[in-house]
């Protein structure tokens, strides 16, 4: 372990000269011991530092130091505060909130909406853009809604900002499936600290059909989500019971996963 003083001077020494990255193995050399990073080196022909034209050789003892601590997010100056191993940064990265995301509305739903920014910034983004009716709802607790002129082929989306976070909802009818699938909209990591009840009942205690499943990342992808079976998919001729005159009524409630990190799907006839 390093204190945060050594830790930045070692991060200084890891600085590339020619592009300020951050060095990370293979690192050379000049014969006199002046580093380089691995893309800047193919396209020098002497040293940026001292001009020497010899040799260039590994730095073993920095790459060693490198190996073992941890590098600053990439996105640091726009508000990432989260530093990682070499063997960690990259997958971090992708995912880092801060970095620029494609909307979800043309991600998830395919729409044409060509904004991609900071997830901090999101939230702005939809109550500027997405805001016709239904687009978007600001929640606490369950929420009781309705699916007009559903048929076989619909489809419909929403955000829901509830504790204080952002989820993506879609709905939709394919090969006969009725599909739910809740997003959370944030670092990946979070996704499962998250669950949604999903129910669709009958008026005074009739049938009903309920699952309660984790959320999933909007970092994922739909098609493997629906491919892995890890939404709401019932056969649409059990859900065409509980629609009338075109309309399915239905309870979505998003709640903190504090219980149980266990999928837990449930269906009650
Ligand atoms: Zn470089
Ligand atoms: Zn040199
Ligand atoms: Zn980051
Ligand atoms: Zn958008």
């Amino acid at each position: 372990m390093t204190s945060s003083l050594e830790h930045q001077l070692i991060l200084r020494e890891l600085k590339c000269p020619v592009c300020m990255g951050y060095m990370t193995p293979p690192i050379t050399q000049c014969s006199t011991g002046h580093n380089v990073c691995s893309s800047c080196r193919p396209r020098l022909d002497h040293c940026p530092t001292c001009r020497n034209q010899l040799q260039w050789i590994r730095n073993l003892s920095l790459e060693n130091l490198a190996a073992a601590i941890n590098y600053p997010c990439v996105n640091k100056m726009v508000g990432c505060s989260e530093s990682f191993t070499l063997h960690t940064i990259k997958d971090h990265e992708g995912q880092c909130p801060y970095r620029n995301h494609t909307c979800p509305y043309r991600k998830i739903s395919k729409e044409d909406c060509f904004w991609a920014g900071p997830l901090p910034e999101l939230k702005t983004h939809v109550q500027e853009m997405h805001n016709s009716p239904g687009d978007h709802v600001e929640l606490d607790g369950p929420f009781k809604t309705v699916l007009r002129n559903i048929s076989e082929t619909s489809s419909f989306r929403q955000t829901i900002f509830t504790l204080n976070e952002i989820f993506y909802i879609i709905w939709e009818v394919r090969d006969d499936i009725f599909y739910c699938v809740s997003f959370h909209i944030g670092p990946k990591k979070n996704s499962s600290k998250f669950k949604y009840r999903f129910r669709v009942s009958k008026r005074r205690g009739g049938e009903s059909i309920s699952y309660s499943l984790k959320t999933s990342s909007f970092m994922d992808d739909v098609e493997e989500i629906i491919k892995g079976g890890d939404c709401v998919a019932i056969h649409y001729r059990s859900v065409e019971k509980f629609i009338k005159n075109g309309v399915l009524p239905f309870e979505i409630y998003i709640f903190p996963n504090d219980v149980t990190n266990s999928v837990e799907k449930r269906r009650e006839m």
